[in-house]
């Protein structure tokens, strides 16, 4: 019975590439392992397999009774709801430590870098495997995403060294000309249903007795939302209703001017106000600096519920 690798629901860059790198690890190191997903794939995620001709995991929503190799996360809130009945082999994440746990011993990959791909390829060279050109490609753009091209505050000397070595390996000069090219898919927002953009990369925290639900939209230019503004809202209005929410917030991140505009739909605005020392209007407020939901943003409203 083979094991499944994989990472959170909404899956991004990360957790689908993440399962596709650890997986190929773990098979060479004779395990049987296979790359799974939770949901659908992003635009950037389907750029970065076609380029790399990289095998889109396999959907599996249920894993009771099943071995599984997580990456990306430790929370069960955007894990599998029967995650509990499997055995969780092991662990490689770059969050803080969720509320997930086991019944039995697990190997655990936890580290404060930029990306779970920086880890998986320390755990490569740990166990000295070569890691095939078109993973390598697949694991530097993860990376890159998770680091928006290394200008996040989470990016760390370990994630650019990883992204400078996979860059060798996968036989590409100019990383960053690469990076900017995958942002740029990442802002081709239209067409896209205002569901699909809140939904994109959306994670929900339970912060006291509350759920917050916090989404977040990397572009090169702002101003592709400049028309789109009022129907994010009434999706983000549904989506707190339908989930008995306290707050549904978007980043709209700007990664060129670096910094985020908050959309806010709260049952209590003054919170966020609260939490980042500013005033909103008409229910939205720039944060010049915040590029980073985990390091920015999460640990500033959580404290105030
Ligand atoms: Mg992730
Ligand atoms: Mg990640
Ligand atoms: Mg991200």
């Amino acid at each position: 019975m083979s094991t499944y690798v994989f990472g959170h629901t909404n899956p991004d860059s990360d957790s689908i590439v993440g399962a596709i790198s650890l997986s190929y690890l773990k098979n060479q190191l004779g395990e049987d392992c296979l790359a799974a997903r939770q949901g659908k794939i992003s635009p950037e995620t389907q750029f970065i397999l076609d380029k790399f001709d990289g095998k889109l995991p396999l959907l599996k929503t249920s894993y009771a009774g099943e071995k599984v190799y997580i990456v990306d996360t430790t929370d069960l809130a955007i894990l599998p709801k029967d995650i509990l009945d499997s055995t969780v082999l092991g662990v490689v994440d770059h969050h803080k430590l969720g509320d997930l746990t086991t019944s039995t011993p697990l190997e655990c990959w936890i580290r404060p870098v930029g990306c779970s791909n920086t880890i998986i390829k320390e755990m490569y060279d740990y166990h000295h495997v070569e890691i095939p050109a078109d993973i390598a490609g697949m694991m530097m753009c993860a990376i890159l995403s998770d680091t928006v091209i290394f200008k996040s505050p989470t990016c760390t000397k370990a994630d650019t060294k990883a992204v400078k070595e996979l860059a060798k390996i996968c036989g590409i000069e100019d990383f960053k000309a690469l990076g900017m090219e995958m942002f740029l898919v990442k802002s081709a927002v239209e067409g896209t249903s205002a569901k699909d953009l809140v939904m994109r990369d959306y994670k929900e925290f339970d912060m006291g007795d509350c759920k917050v639900g916090v989404g977040q939209l990397e572009v090169v230019d702002l101003s592709v939302f400049d028309d789109k503004k009022k129907m994010l809202f009434d999706e983000m209005k549904r989506v707190k209703e339908e989930g008995g929410l306290h707050s549904v917030i978007v980043l709209l991140t700007d990664i060129v001017t670096e910094g985020s505009l908050l959309l806010v739909v709260s049952d209590d605005e003054s919170k966020v106000e609260k939490a980042f020392g500013k005033k909103l209007e008409n229910h939205e407020v720039w944060l010049e600096g915040v590029l980073s939901r985990k390091k920015q943003v999460i640990p500033f409203l959580q404290p105030l519920f």
